[in-house]
């Protein structure tokens, strides 16, 4: 383990995933290659090819193993002591909580980031049981309205949370495998369902975060290393109608957009690399400051669908991606 400073722009990687299209729908990418992405765009939105570069761009056919095999230093790096915060952005029904969890009816092979970063993280925290010794916790939370909920509180889950962790008012619970792991997420997802009816879907107009903390003591040296990592499926990123939407819609409609934005400007001032990070506009970026900036890596999965009916939001996702990736 080594205290090199980093090239900071080196620790903010943003990545562009396309979701299949639907069939017999005609797509508006155009060509992907590598880093570039160019999408067709159609009259209205001024006739033409416009491309985006990113640290890399994963195609319709990419998998769900290929698309987490370059997340995978990233875990080495929560056990060696680094935060590291990984965020799923783009409008419902892009393809986010695919990325971060998975489809609906799970298999191995369609599990997503949070369950293979997870399981990855038992896997290396084993290989190092010689030297190091591990104790891994997990805290799962929403974002709604700029309010934190807390996703594992149950009455049979004591609130162990301690002094120094970010997230302050939620469970904090110890995993020792990723059985254990699997049945929190699930009991995340349960909770994160109460609130939700059939007309509103709560989960696209929230923040959800899994945070992995990680304290590791090293066998020869007594010394504690700690690590956290934070899985964070985005709500939509969908522009609303203020025309067409009023009350509580309307309120949600702000909140996102407020929060989304205060973390397009984090993360572009660090991009940047000004002096002033303006973490504080929302809650968020409040929550996760430490894991954001300084030695911390950053890594954007960002989400587009390529039917002709989404170019408007495809469009201003590629462009809120490009200020933050600045590749
Ligand atoms: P979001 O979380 O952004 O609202 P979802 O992840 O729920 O979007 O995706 C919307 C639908 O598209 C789901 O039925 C999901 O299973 C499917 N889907 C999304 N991305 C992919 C993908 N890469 N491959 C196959 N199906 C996908
Ligand atoms: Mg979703």
């Amino acid at each position: 383990l080594y205290n090199q400073v980093q090239d900071l722009k080196g620790n903010i990687r943003v990545y562009c995933r396309v979701r299949p299209g639907r069939s017999n729908v005609h797509s508006v990418v155009d060509n992907i290659e590598e880093g570039t992405i160019t999408i067709n765009t159609p009259a209205k939105y001024g006739k033409g090819c416009r491309s985006f570069n990113f640290n890399k761009v994963f195609g319709p056919s990419a998998t769900q193993a290929e698309v987490f095999a370059d997340t995978r230093p990233l875990i080495r790096s929560v056990l060696d002591g680094y935060n590291v915060c990984i965020f799923a952005y783009g409008q419902t029904g892009s393809g986010k909580t695919h990325t971060m969890t998975g489809p609906k009816n799970l298999t191995e092979d369609g599990q997503g980031v949070n369950y293979r970063a997870l399981s990855d993280l038992f896997f290396l925290a084993g290989q190092r049981k010689d030297t190091f010794e591990y104790d891994v916790s997990v805290q799962m939370i929403e974002i709604y309205n700029e309010q934190v909920r807390d996703l594992l509180a149950t009455e049979n889950i004591r609130n162990n949370s301690q002094n120094g962790f970010n997230v302050p008012d939620a469970s904090l619970v110890q995993v020792a495998s990723m059985y254990d792991v699997i049945e929190l997420m699930n009991l995340g997802q349960r909770n994160r369902a109460v609130g939700a009816t059939a007309l509103n879907d709560r989960s696209s107009r929230s923040h959800s975060c899994l945070t992995v903390h990680v304290q590791g003591k090293d066998l020869t040296s007594g010394n504690v290393l700690r690590g956290c990592m934070h899985l964070v499926d985005l709500a939509g990123s969908e522009r609303v109608d203020k025309s067409e939407v009023a009350g509580d819609r309307l309120k949600e409609a702000q909140h996102i957009n407020k929060s989304l934005s205060a973390l397009g400007d984090v993360i572009s001032s660090l991009a940047q690399k000004n002096s002033h990070v303006p973490y504080r506009n929302s809650k968020l970026t409040q929550l996760l400051q430490d894991s954001l900036g300084g030695q911390a890596k950053t890594l954007m999965f960002v989400h587009i669908s390529p039917e002709l009916n989404a170019v408007g939001e495809t469009l201003s996702t590629l462009k809120f991606a490009e200020r933050v990736a600045t590749v």
